[in-house]
Formats: C-alpha cells, structure tokens, sequence
C-alpha cells in the first residue's frame, strides 16, 4: 500500500471546503475514487423542518456475509480566525511531516485512511466473501438530525443490514494505537430554576431570594457521588455548565436563579433513572430547608430535562474488537486500551444496528487552530485498517 494513497486522498478532501452543512465537493470526490473501484454508491439527501437539507453517501461492493461497514463524516466545524491559522485550513499543505486543514484528524484523515485500506484490500482480494460499505454523513458537527440517523434507516428500509461497523473518528489521545473505543458514556442535560421573589436587599424578610435556595441545590446534585464506576466506565459525572441570575445591580436580590447542567452517565443508569434520582435529591434538597433559616415559604424550583438525552452502550462484539486490536499491535506494537471515555459520536446511533467500536486518529487537534496530521500516522492507520479486513474476511 502506497503511503501517498491516503495522503493524496485526505489532502485532496481537505480542499473540499465542506463545513457543516455544506458539502463542498468531498462526497462527489469520494463518490468518483470509490466508483472507479467497483463500489455501487447513492447520495441520498435528507431533510426536516428548520433544519439545512443534507447530502449523504452509501457506497457499497461485493455481496452477502459478513457485511461490513466503515461510518464517518466529511463535514467539518467551521476554521474560526483564518489568519490565526499557520496554513490555509483548506489547503491541505504539508511541512515537517504533518499535514495540515480543517478535519485532518477529525475526520477526513479516518475517511481517506479506510478508503485506502479498501482500495487495496479489493486489489490483493478481489474475490473476497461478503460485503464492504461505507456509511459517510454530511451531519455530524451539526445538528445530526439529516445524517447518520436517516442514513441508517435509509439502509433497513431497502433491506441493508450490518454485521460490524467501525467509526474513523479520532480516538488516540496521543500516539496511534492507544485506545479503541468500545462503548460510550450517556450524556442528559437539564436546566434548575430556582423561583423567588425580588426585592430591596436590605429588606429580605419581604422578599425570597433564589440564590440562597439554589446554593444547597447544586450542592443536593453533586454530593454525594451518583456512583464509583465500573470496570469498563468510569464514575458518572454531573457537570454545571452556567450559573445565572442576570442581575446587574447592588441593591436588589433577583426573582430567579437558573443553571444548566450536563450529566455524562455510565450503564449504572438510563435516562429515565438518572431523572428520578435528580429529582429525589432536589427534593430532599428542599425538604430540608435549610437554606431559608427561619424562613416558611419551601423552595419552589423547577428542573428540565432536555430530550436530546442518549443512553450509554457498550459492544461485546469479540471478532470485531480482537480483529481490530491485533491488527493495531500487528502495525504499531501497540496494545490499545479499550475505553468507553470522551464524547458522543454517531456510534451511539449505529449500536442500534450492528456492534461498532470507534477507531481513528490522535485526536489532540481536533476542532482546533492549525488542527493536523502525521502523514506517517496516516499510513499506519491505513495499514491498520488494510490488515483488520484481510483477517475479518479471511
Ligand atoms: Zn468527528
């Protein structure tokens, strides 16, 4: 396998301007390179009420069991400050051995990395048993409402079915080979009101102020602990994201105090769990009433949870995974932890389909200034991805 193939297939994608939701020419690029390699592909467009209509692509070879699938996204977050950037975030220039642009790692550098791996795989095995198809999204830094979601949906309903799925995105927090994810936490967000009643601040027996019922509130939601972690997750973790009362002045307490809040929970909890053991506390938070010392009037709070809440997963597929992590020591002579840590990514809606495990880049530039590659660790990765599917369909 040529070094330059997933280098010259990333550096031309990256020239692809495909900010989210625009498509920027990167799946047109990918439908020509993987049509002259026998892949049948559709560019499905999917659309919703006030959100942007979205390209999409499925492309597929071969026929039958197994039925393999590699998902990732060509749109990229937007470059911010173009002229903070040392290199054009669309021009894809390499110097020093890295490669820099606008999704190198996150996640053109996966795509164009797998895309070589097939290509050469389809040349040393033509005639390979069973079936290789690429899921590519338009919408994944966006709202992700016309993307993988319709995508996969879009497969079931023309009878498209998967056995494994790898996700490009990146993974390694510092060299190539470190981590594999196999599952991710839950993520539920909310927001606590805390309502009170304005008034003079030197005459707070006639007033109710909400930041003295708030303080004991997010204290109620952070101790103690939700629970300790387990063996593949580690503890569930509520974070306050803003406190607010928007009030700019000195000699009024204000009529409400809100914060919002997101919660990343491992498989000790669903969504629906999680709520009520929210909710329990708060309660017992006002019950208590200690925050009013001789005050009468409880607290009166309001909690929302917002409904964008995932539940968390993990794949026990063992072909998948020790396919995947023999083929990363096979190349690095590395042995990948197996985390369920990070953020969400479209692997949460895969998992309803077939096993999947994210595998990808080192991720430490993503979304970033200058964001860039190692143009050896796109050959390794391709190399990586080229010997998991010689020992899948083998
Ligand atoms: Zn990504």
């Amino acid at each position: 396998m040529s070094n330059s193939h997933a280098c010259q297939i990333l550096q031309d994608l990256i020239r692809c301007p495909s900010v989210t939701p625009q498509e920027g020419g990167a799946l047109s690029y990918l439908q020509n390179l993987l049509e002259s390699a026998g892949f049948s592909v559709e560019r499905p467009v999917f659309e919703d009420a006030d959100t942007p209509d979205v390209e999409n692509l499925f492309a597929s070879i071969g026929s039958g069991a197994p039925h393999f699938v590699f998902a990732g996204h060509t749109d990229v977050v937007p470059p911010g400050d173009e002229q903070a950037w040392s290199h054009g975030p669309f021009a894809g220039d390499i110097e020093d051995g890295m490669m820099y642009g606008r999704g190198t790692v996150d996640m053109k550098g996966g795509i164009a990395c797998f895309a070589a791996a097939a290509l050469t795989f389809l040349q040393d095995t033509p005639q390979f048993t069973g079936t290789i198809s690429f899921l590519i999204t338009g919408d994944e830094e966006g709202p992700a409402i016309n993307g993988t979601v319709k995508l996969l949906h879009w497969c079931k309903e023309r009878g498209i079915a998967f056995d494994h799925c790898i996700v490009g995105e990146p993974t390694n927090p510092n060299a190539l080979g470190d981590a594999i994810k196999i599952g991710r936490r839950g993520s539920l967000s909310g927001v606590l009101t805390v309502n009170g009643v304005q008034g003079h601040v030197a005459y707070p027996h006639l007033s109710d102020n909400p930041i003295r019922g708030i303080t004991g509130m997010l204290e109620a939601l952070m101790v103690p602990a939700l629970d300790a972690g387990n063996e593949r997750f580690q503890p569930t973790n509520l974070e306050w994201t803003s406190v607010d009362v928007g009030n700019a002045t000195t000699n009024i307490t204000p009529a409400s105090a809100s914060a919002r809040f997101n919660v990343r929970f491992n498989d000790q909890w669903t969504p629906a769990s999680l709520e009520a053991e929210l909710r329990q506390r708060l309660d017992q938070a006002v019950n208590a009433n200690k925050y009013r010392p001789g005050d009468k009037a409880a607290i009166s709070y309001d909690l929302e949870i917002k409904r964008d809440a995932s539940e968390s997963f993990l794949t026990h597929s063992e072909t998948l995974i020790s396919a995947l992590s023999n083929s990363i020591a096979q190349i690095t002579g590395r042995t990948p932890e197996l985390s369920t840590g990070g953020g969400t990514s479209d692997a949460r809606f895969i998992k309803n389909y077939c096993p999947v495990v994210e595998f990808g880049l080192v991720g430490k530039t993503m979304h970033q200034v200058d964001e860039q590659v190692s143009v050896a660790d796109l050959d390794q990765l391709a190399k990586i991805y080229h010997a998991f599917l010689r020992k899948y369909f083998s």
